[in-house]
């Protein structure tokens, strides 16, 4: 290990820099972060530094360095770009035994600055020894994404608690497993949430019952169109700890992948007629399965309360007392519109969008067509493939322009996307002339046509 990583507590200690630019302006906001008094030598000052100065900040002494003015401070920062300054610091501070930082300069610091993840109070460091501080800033990026930005809040709330779980649990084991699932459970999720009364009462509760705590709860997730690069942190996050996972047709192989390891996998349909598992039993099953006190993962496609029947999902479960938090997927239309390069409104175009079923109950639309229909309006039609001769029909039947631009978008967003560009009249025919198949979005309005110039994605494009 080339560097110890410590923790230095620098509040009200004296700190020095020297240097006046915008390198020594990025220390300074470090130093000032972790609550110490900074002062500062420098001919000149940019402006930050100029206002932190004027502002009593800092203390600021204009001029030259001289080793007499470390007297007293416990850090020191060397920060110009007069290597021979940077030297004479060095010099100084070695001789007073204080630790020194020469910027861009491993061979004359003492210690580095490590790239940080602030979550205060917790707080993560990374080094990668002064060699290569973007490959630190590349990994940091990293990490940022694997915590929550409310661990912080968890931490804070830990600290709050731990006397009091001290003292209902003697063994060290035991407070191991309390903390482990709170830490990893409802509370946790709470304080992402922002709930933290409520993370706090549950805590409480947890601390007050007579058995350790039962994680069991259902995550209802969103998993997106179908590139796995659209999940959300916390549906990852969530996945990464089921224990087990019902997911459906609509979710991707890819996005699959990522669950955790050894969580069990049940699918539960449902192609068109093919329900793998009726409804109301994946309603029962979420309920019983939490119930045993697994986390469980009900993964959909796209977004859980667009056309997912989400909403019946949870009602079992909040009427059953089943725990449950919801996590939104990013919906069809947005995952497809973008990556076909069509923009659901436009100030020129579309000033509204609105998204139906195109799904057929015994034979017909259960659409309430008023409204729908209107030349400054997209319309995004789930579930429409097989309706679509009928769909179309009734758009031009309701005064819909013959011509008006319309597409359709095949596994959005996948490798395997085809977007196939018509009009409103000409769709039907596509569908049957390529063997459009499932899952397929369809998009109406003057949007469509901005196709041509924006598509980015490389999918494949049939326009006719
Ligand atoms: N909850 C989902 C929608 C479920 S309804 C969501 O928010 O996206 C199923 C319909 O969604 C399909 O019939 C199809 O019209 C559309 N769909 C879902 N994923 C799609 C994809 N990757 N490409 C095209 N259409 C998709």
């Amino acid at each position: 290990m080339e560097f110890l990583p410590i923790f230095l507590d620098l509040k009200q200690r004296h700190c020095f820099v020297v240097g006046g630019g915008d390198v020594a302006l990025r220390k300074v906001r470090l130093l000032l972060r972790a609550g110490a008094r900074v002062e500062l030598v420098s001919l000149t000052l940019c402006d930050g530094l100029q206002a932190m100065a004027e502002q009593g900040d800092i203390i600021y002494c204009p001029g030259h360095f001289s080793p007499s003015m470390l007297e007293g401070k416990v850090l020191v920062v060397a920060a110009t770009d007069d290597a021979l300054v940077n030297r004479q610091v060095h010099g100084a501070a070695t001789e007073k035994n204080l630790p020194v930082n020469v910027v861009d300069c491993p061979e004359l610091c003492s210690f580095i600055f490590p790239s940080i993840i602030d979550r205060s109070p917790v707080v993560v460091a990374i080094s990668t020894g002064g060699t290569s501080p973007t490959l630190a800033r590349l990994i940091r990026t990293k990490l940022e994404a694997l915590i929550p930005a409310a661990y912080g809040k968890l931490a804070t709330l830990a600290e709050k608690f731990r006397q009091p779980v001290k003292q209902r649990f003697a063994r060290v084991h035991q407070r191991r497993l309390f903390w482990e699932d709170v830490l990893q459970g409802p509370v946790a999720e709470q304080v992402f949430a922002q709930q933290l009364p409520q993370a706090e009462q549950t805590l409480q509760q947890l601390l007050d019952a007579p058995e350790l705590p039962s994680k069991g709860e259902v995550y209802l997730i969103g998993a997106g169109p179908g590139d796995p690069d659209l999940l959300t942190f916390r549906a990852l996050r969530l996945m990464q700890q089921a224990d087990v996972v019902l997911y459906d047709r609509l979710v991707s192989p890819r996005v699959l992948d990522l669950v955790r390891r050894d969580a069990d996998l049940i699918y539960v349909g449902k192609a068109r007629a093919d329900h793998a598992m009726p409804q109301e039993d994946i309603n029962q099953t979420l309920a019983d399965l939490a119930k045993q006190g697994k986390r469980v993962c009900r993964l959909k496609g796209g977004d859980p309360f667009i056309f997912g029947r989400g909403g019946e999902e949870i009602e079992t479960l909040a009427e059953q007392g089943v725990a449950f938090q919801v996590v939104p997927g990013i919906t069809a239309a947005s995952g497809c519109a973008s990556y076909a390069g069509i923009p659901l409104t436009h100030r020129d175009y579309a000033q509204s969008v609105a998204f139906v079923t195109g799904h057929l109950k015994d034979g017909s639309f259960n659409i309430n067509w008023d409204g729908l229909i209107h030349p400054q309006q997209t319309l995004v039609i789930y579930m429409g493939l097989v309706g679509l001769p009928s769909l179309c029909e009734q758009l031009l039947a309701r005064g819909m322009k013959a011509d008006m631009p319309a597409a359709l978008v095949q596994q959005g967003t996948t490798p395997e996307q085809k977007v196939y560009i018509g009009t409103v009249e000409s769709l039907p025919e596509l569908v049957k002339k390529h063997k459009v198949k499932a899952p397929t979005l369809v998009i109406v309005g003057d949007v469509v046509q901005l196709h041509d110039k924006l598509a980015w994605f490389k999918g494949t494009s049939i326009n006719s």
